[in-house]
C-alpha cells in the first residue's frame, strides 16, 4: 500500500508556473523541474523526470555476472585508490609555484599520461562500486528479486529552506516489476546556500 501525505502535494494548483518562483521569505529560488505547489511552511515541492538506469543496471548485471559481487567491490576499490594516486602524483607537473615535495615531479607529459589514466581508474572504481549498489538497491524487498525495483512514477521533491542549506527531501516511487509490491523510499540532501548562489 502506498501512504501519501494528502497535506504534501496539490497537483491541480500552480501547475503553470514558470522556472522561478518567489517563496514567503521573498526570496528567489531557482527550479529547473515542475513546481507544482507552494506549500505555507516555505517548502516547495515539485516532480522530477522518471530516471533513465539502463546503463547502470546492464552494467551491473554484465559485471556482477562475470566478476561476483566481492570481486567488483574490490576491483572497485582498488580502481579508486589507485586513481586517486595517479591523479596527486601528476600535481607537480602541473604547479609550478606550489610544489608538493612528497610526491614525484615527472615532465609535463608523463603527468598529462598520469592524470588521464588517474581520472580514468577514479571513474571506473565510482562506476564499479556505483553497480554493486544499484543492485542491492534494487533488490525487491518482498521477493527478494534482484533488479526488481522500477520508478513507476515521476521522484517527488520537497525543498526547505533550513540553517545549514535547502535540504531537499526526495520521495522516490518504486515497483517490484516480479510481484509488483509497492514501495517508497525516502532519502535527501542539503545543499549549502554557497554553492545555490553560484547558479
Ligand atoms: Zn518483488
Amino acid at each position: 500500500m502506498i501512504k501519501q501525505n494528502k497535506n504534501e502535494v496539490n497537483t491541480n494548483s500552480n501547475y503553470n508556473l514558470k522556472n522561478n518562483k518567489f517563496n514567503s521569505n521573498g526570496g528567489e529560488i531557482h527550479i529547473g523541474d515542475k513546481i507544482h505547489q507552494e506549500i505555507k511552511d516555505n517548502s516547495v515541492s515539485y516532480e522530477l523526470n522518471i530516471q533513465d538506469n539502463t546503463f547502470i543496471e546492464n552494467f551491473s548485471k554484465y559485471i556482477t555476472k562475470k566478476l561476483g559481487d566481492k570481486k567488483v567491490a574490490i576491483w572497485g576499490l582498488i580502481e579508486l585508490i589507485t586513481g586517486l594516486i595517479s591523479v596527486f602524483s601528476s600535481l607537480n607537473s602541473f604547479f609550478d609555484n606550489i610544489s608538493f615535495t612528497w610526491l614525484p615531479n615527472f615532465p609535463k607529459t608523463i603527468g598529462i599520461i598520469f592524470l588521464i589514466v588517474g581520472i580514468i581508474l577514479l571513474l571506473a572504481g565510482v562506476v564499479f562500486l556505483n553497480s554493486l549498489k544499484y543492485k542491492k538497491d534494487t533488490t525487491c524487498e518482498k521477493c527478494n528479486k534482484e533488479y526488481a525495483y522500477l520508478q513507476y512514477k515521476n521522484p517527488l521533491v520537497r525543498e526547505v529552506e533550513t540553517r545549514e542549506g535547502t535540504r531537499k527531501n526526495i520521495i522516490e516511487y518504486l515497483e517490484c516489476r516480479y510481484c509488483h509490491d509497492k514501495i517508497e523510499r525516502k532519502h535527501h540532501k542539503i545543499i549549502p546556500y554557497e554553492e545555490e548562489s553560484d547558479i
